[in-house]
This record gives structure tokens, sequence and C-alpha cells, in this order.
């Protein structure tokens, strides 16, 4: 018997069907997830479940085993959109204190193609420009941010936003192979920009970072530079974690795309899901030196938006 989320999403009312995608309407009880101590933000929030761009990494794939659907397939072509985002999210802020942050895109892209047309992203910054005084991030791989930035411009007034471009290649051919149906490195790189120039905290994330595919120094300083350049101040350096549903996408893709890579990745994920050690060193000094090389720092700069009771204040001090 489906029992939960699994009981959800199989009486889920089909949305739409476009080519071998389907998208559904989940019918949510909460929007807000409380994140585990040690995450660098408090709350998470994903307005999708599943996700189209099908990045053969991608760790996110168990969400949809939740649902009772094992075939990392259905993870990309049957999309969940949540009901009534704009409304859970009033009442679930009511927990959230205004200092904790919350990240938008977690597990699935908020700005995937499913975002066109239904909008739940949208409804959710919608709400928080409503409010002021709060700490937001969302991480895409997708120009189709920059539709919103009017909205970004006007929740960044009264609230601290930093924006995660995940990029892990500047080569488009590779990147096709990996994420075959997220946007291209460079319109993303030129999102970017769009974001920069219009006053938009932006970083570059490189996540993750493929042992012997994406890790050398001069894929992740070329990346570095382009990211520099296209105005983003910050950039991380997550290593690959491929847990067991992931190795079921990610293994057949290597025999494919890099058969002479497959042994070496069995044996080491296999044994954990996560990469520690002297290659995560390696590449922890690797993406400082880089860094260091673009003048881009580790993580947002903090600022303090021009509508916050602090600004206020200072204005009152200022009075003569
Ligand atoms: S964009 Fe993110 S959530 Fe979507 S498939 Fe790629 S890694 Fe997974």
């Amino acid at each position: 018997m489906l029992v939960g989320i699994a009981k959800l999403a199989a009486e889920s009312e089909r949305l739409e069907s476009k080519r071998q995608v389907e998208y559904f309407e989940l019918p949510a009880r909460s929007l807000l997830n409380r994140t585990k101590p040690g995450m660098p933000f408090e709350w998470a929030m994903n307005p999708y479940r599943g996700c189209e761009f099908g990045c053969r990494y991608c760790y996110a794939r168990y969400t949809h085993e939740f649902m009772g659907m094992e075939d990392g397939r259905d993870f990309e072509d049957k999309i969940y959109a949540k009901a009534h985002t704009a409304e859970l999210l009033r009442r679930d802020l009511r927990k959230v204190v205004p200092t904790q942050s919350i990240a938008i895109g977690t597990a699935t892209d908020p700005y995937q193609p499913a975002e066109r047309r239904f909008g739940r992203t949208r409804a959710i910054l919608e709400v928080f420009a409503e409010g002021k005084g709060r700490n937001l991030s969302i991480t895409t791989k997708s120009d189709l941010i920059v539709r919103d930035l009017p909205l970004l411009s006007e929740l960044m007034r009264a609230n601290v936003l930093d924006v995660n471009m995940t990029i892990t290649t500047v080569n488009t051919d590779l990147a096709r192979l990996l994420e075959p149906r997220a946007p291209r490195p460079d319109l993303r790189l030129a999102a970017v920009r769009q974001l920069a120039q219009a006053g938009v905290s932006v970083g570059v994330f490189p996540n993750p970072i493929l042992p012997l595919i994406t890790d050398s120094e001069q894929s992740l300083d070329r990346l570095a530079a382009a990211a520099a350049a296209a105005g983003a101040t910050y950039f991380g350096g997550g290593l690959l974690f491929l847990m067991p549903c992931a190795q079921k996408v990610f293994f057949p893709f290597l025999e494919k795309n890099f058969p002479h890579l497959l042994k070496r990745y069995k044996e080491r994920f296999e044994k954990s899901a996560y990469l520690r050690g002297p290659y995560q060193e390696t590449v922890r000094g690797r993406v400082k030196r880089i860094r260091n090389r673009h003048g881009l720092a580790s993580s947002p700069a903090a600022y303090q938006p021009e509508l916050w009771a602090g600004g206020e204040q200072l204005e009152l001090f200022q009075f003569p």
C-alpha cells in the first residue's frame, strides 16, 4: 500500500505532457524543510520534484525513489510541480526566524523548463518580495532566472539574496554529455553577467567537480576566469557525491562515454558515496589557488539591503 509522499505522487493530477516528459501537480503539505546541523543554510525549498535537465551525476534522483519510482529516468521525465506554493510559503514562514537562511533549489532546479509553464518559483519570489529581512539564496543551472530580474531586484531591496549559478565546464560538448537538457554554459555565463550588471550578488559553482573529467587545473581555471569576467564574485568547489541511485545512471554513462574511467570510479564510489582524503585536499587546494588567481571569494560577501531596519536606523543617526 502506498503511503506518504508516494501516495500523494500516485494521486497527482497530470498538468501536461511534452514528448517523453510528463508534468504533475503535487499536493505538498509544506514547502520549507529544516536542514541538518552543519549545512550552510537552515531551511531548504524545492518548488519541483524531479528535474528535466537530467544531469548524469544528479544525486537528487533518490527523491523520486521516495515516491515509489525506482527507474532513474522517471526523475527527469516525470516532473511534479508543488501546488499552492505561495500559500504554503506564507504559512511556513511563520516558523522561520528572520536571521535564518533559506536556500531555494537545493535538490532540484527551480528554473528548469517546468518553471516556464507553471511559475512556482516565481510565485515563491513574489511572496518574499512582499516582506523583508530574509536571507535567501537561489541555486540554478538555468538562464531562465533572468526572466525574474525585475522581481529579484525588488526583493533585494529589503532581503539579502545570493544567486549561485552552477557551471561544471565551459566546454559545450562536455556539458551536453553531462547535463543533456540544461542550458549551454555560455548561456549560463550570460545570465551571470546580466545578474551582476543588475547588482545581484552572484557566484559560480563548478559543482560537482568530477574526477578526471572536470577536475584539472586548466578546466577549473577556464571556468573561474569566465565566471570572474562575467561579474561573479565568488566561486564554490564541491566534489562529486555519488550515492547508489546516482550510480545507476552515472556508471552506464561512463561506460558509454568514458569507458577507461569506469573501473576507477566503481572502485572508489562502491566504498563510499563521498570523495575524501588526499584527493579532496588536492582539489580543495587547486580551487583555492584558482580563486585567488582570479580575485574570487569562496562565498558571497555580506551586504545590507537598502530597506533593512538597520539602514533606516542609520538615517536617523545621521539626522543633524
Ligand atoms: S540541474 Fe540539478 S537537480 Fe537538475 S538534474 Fe541537474 S543536478 Fe539534478
